[in-house]
């Protein structure tokens, strides 16, 4: 009986190691472990054999159910491992092809244009200053010479949150300001947003953005004033770009100069951009109006400067070739993405 129970677990393990799928082994279970598979049915034998043999037979018949119990369990880890590591392979996850890319923002070509500018200022030594947009009437127009009655109030056609308070028509009143707080030198460059009630086309916004630079020093000259611009204007646009000043008007500057550069489409030959002249204006400047330094208690006996002042958006226009001024508030991603 004993070489009987050997056989057959001999046979049983052979066939586990032989199985290659679960069900296989179920079987197997079946037939040898089940409650009346091979195994159980020697413990039914048991009857035949002399009472001493019994108990004997009784543990070697367990030992060998719990053996191929154990085998089983193994076998069927084996398996598995296997279908998982197959299942695994099938699902493979091909990483050789490229993501696609995050979008990424990027600065407002206004921002980037500002930024520039400034950049270009901080290097000749010019510092940052900035003003409220919400201004009174007082640094917005008288401080800067332009009283009441002055005829160039009506250039600047103005948003009044109420009497004595506006939105400041330009950055001009940073000028002030500073002024008012230090005392000479000043090297100020200051960006910054500006109202006016112009109706809204290609090239008008009645939001804008303005930059003002000014200088103020013992010794000061206009020829001061053309050189930084000409480093300027070759740094920002191109060596090639060649300056012209015109004499001009405005309340706060004596002399004043409207400054072109040459065309930065056509190179001064003559397009539709420069309308045929070859020149783009770009500036308004000049020298300090002893009038504004009286405002801001500076002795002009002793101190002269320059100031001038441009519209960030038409630099920006000229620079990049945008023809709509309102290209750059629709954030129109089309757009924005070029830059
Ligand atoms: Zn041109």
């Amino acid at each position: 009986m004993k070489e009987e129970l050997e056989k057959l677990a001999a046979e049983a393990k052979h066939k586990i190691e032989e199985a290659d799928n679960l069900s296989q082994l179920e079987q197997i279970r079946i037939d040898y472990l089940g409650r009346k598979g091979c195994l159980n049915l020697f413990f039914k034998k048991l009857g035949q054999l002399p009472p001493e043999d019994r108990a004997l037979m009784g543990q070697l018949i367990n030992q060998s159910k719990e053996e191929l119990s154990q085998g089983l369990t193994r076998k069927k880890e084996t398996i598995a491992n296997l279908l998982q590591a197959e299942e695994l392979e099938q699902e493979r996850i091909d990483i050789t092809l490229p993501p696609p890319m995050p979008a990424s923002g990027k600065r407002h070509p206004i921002t980037r244009t500002i930024n520039d500018i400034v950049h270009i200022f901080s290097r000749f030594g010019f510092q940052i200053a900035e003003g409220p947009e919400v201004e009174l009437e007082y640094y917005n127009f008288d401080a800067l010479n332009i009283p009441k009655d002055h005829p160039s109030r009506d250039m600047h056609d103005t948003f009044y949150t109420r009497p004595g308070i506006l939105l400041r028509t330009h950055t001009s009143p940073i000028q002030i300001r500073v002024m008012e707080r230090g005392q000479p030198p000043f090297r100020i460059i200051a960006p910054g947003r500006a109202y006016r009630r112009d109706a809204t086309d290609a090239s008008h916004s009645s939001v804008f953005h303005q930059i003002e630079g000014f200088l103020v020093d013992e010794e000061t000259t206009f020829s001061d004033l053309k050189g930084i611009l000409n480093a300027f204007v070759k740094e920002f646009f191109g060596k090639q770009s060649v300056l012209r000043f015109r004499p001009s008007f405005f309340p706060f500057t004596e002399p004043s100069a409207e400054i072109d550069i040459s065309c930065v489409i056509c190179n001064g030959k003559g397009c539709s951009v420069c309308s045929q002249t070859g020149w783009l204006e770009i500036l308004g400047a000049g020298m300090i109006d002893p009038e504004v330094f009286r405002m801001v208690k500076i002795d002009s006996e002793r101190y002269l400067g320059f100031a001038f002042g441009m519209g960030i958006e038409r630099v920006a226009m000229l620079k990049y070739g945008i023809n709509d001024i309102r290209l750059f508030y629709e954030n129109d991603l089309r757009f924005l993405e070029q830059f």
